[in-house]
């Protein structure tokens, strides 16, 4: 039970989820050892197989040889819940809320207890990211489901509670206001400002890779150390519009795989328009620096990193 509550004056959002502090104490105690798992954990990881009983009733599965190697489920410890009142309403001027109304779901990314996404090959990727394009397609069919988030929460200051590499993700009832603001400054421009973007900046000192169909490149205004976005050529406004996967998840793959090298601790999610026209990308953050005051204060960050020193770093020049 919980709520989705907007700022008395602000268009700043929280979910309340008491639900999230039942967490037992286990999860906790798996947080740490992320990088090497203890092999005895396996019998006692929800997400390892012959553990399935142990999850909520699977949603799906792909299946290779009889085994599954991806499997998607909803979060035992879920922020929303998919019963209450769907819309958001205001109550006496301030009071601006709805029930923490939505879908909370884990996609298991692979069997192997040992291997993190970044580990996985861009076949494998290829996979995973299929599976994010259906659960978007299917959510976003649902009754009152404005945008579906999905993200990765890798290593501890990435957030992650359990070992066994996952991707999360929450089918909303708004489209969060990042994406609000992203949408909304996108239409101020008389042509896709993201394709002119991607034409500058991989000419730029900021250009990390591409191949046919994607670059990858460190943001002008970066926020977070060694921040890369991950953009089709190809102007698509979400994921579904990218035939491409496979170029798509092998320089996901390049990424991931130069993160390893800075630390296990990332995040990243798709920003995509459920209905405008928009341009889809992939925000990849490295969590090396943690935000403090000032970052809270005022919603700006100081980067020790500079974008021009990370692209160096990804192309393998430093
Ligand atoms: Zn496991
Ligand atoms: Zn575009
Ligand atoms: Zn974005």
């Amino acid at each position: 039970v919980g709520e989705l509550r907007k700022d008395y004056i602000l268009d700043r959002w929280v979910i309340i989820s008491t639900n999230r502090s039942k967490r037992p104490q286990q999860f906790k105690s798996a947080q740490k050892p992320v990088a090497h798992a203890d092999p005895e954990t396996v019998s006692h990881c929800f997400f390892c197989p012959g553990n399935e009983e142990t999850t909520p009733p699977e949603i799906g599965r792909i299946e290779k040889d009889g085994k599954w190697s991806l499997r998607w489920i909803p979060n035992k410890f879920a922020a929303l819940e998919p019963t209450g009142q769907q819309e958001i309403k205001t109550d006496n001027v301030f009071y601006t809320f709805s029930a923490n109304f939505g879908y909370h779901e884990i996609i298991i990314e692979t069997p192997d207890h040992h291997r993190q996404l970044q580990d996985l090959s861009p076949v494998e990727l290829e996979d995973v990211i299929k599976v994010y394009q259906k659960r978007i397609e299917e959510l976003m069919l649902k009754p009152s489901i404005r945008f579906v988030d999905i993200f990765k929460n890798s290593g501890e200051k990435g957030g992650t509670s359990i070992i066994h590499t996952h991707t999360q993700l929450m089918a909303l009832n708004h489209i969060p206001k990042l994406v609000r603001d992203e949408l909304a400054a996108f239409k101020t421009y008389k042509s896709c400002p993201f394709c002119d973007i991607i034409a500058r900046e991989k000419g730029s000192y900021r250009r990390c890779f591409e191949n046919d169909g994607f670059v990858a490149f460190a943001p002008y205004a970066s926020r977070f150390n060694y921040e890369v976005w991950v953009m089709p050529k190809k102007h698509a406004k979400n994921l579904s519009e990218i035939t491409d996967l496979k170029g798509l998840s092998e320089v996901l793959h390049m990424v991931l795989d130069k993160v390893k090298g800075l630390t296990d601790s990332y995040n990243f999610f798709l920003h995509y328009s459920p209905v405008d026209d928009f341009h889809f990308h992939i925000e990849v953050c490295p969590r090396i620096a943690t935000w403090a005051g000032f970052e809270i204060s005022s919603e700006e960050v100081i980067n020790s990193v500079s974008p021009e020193d990370a692209a160096a770093y990804y192309r393998g020049e430093q």
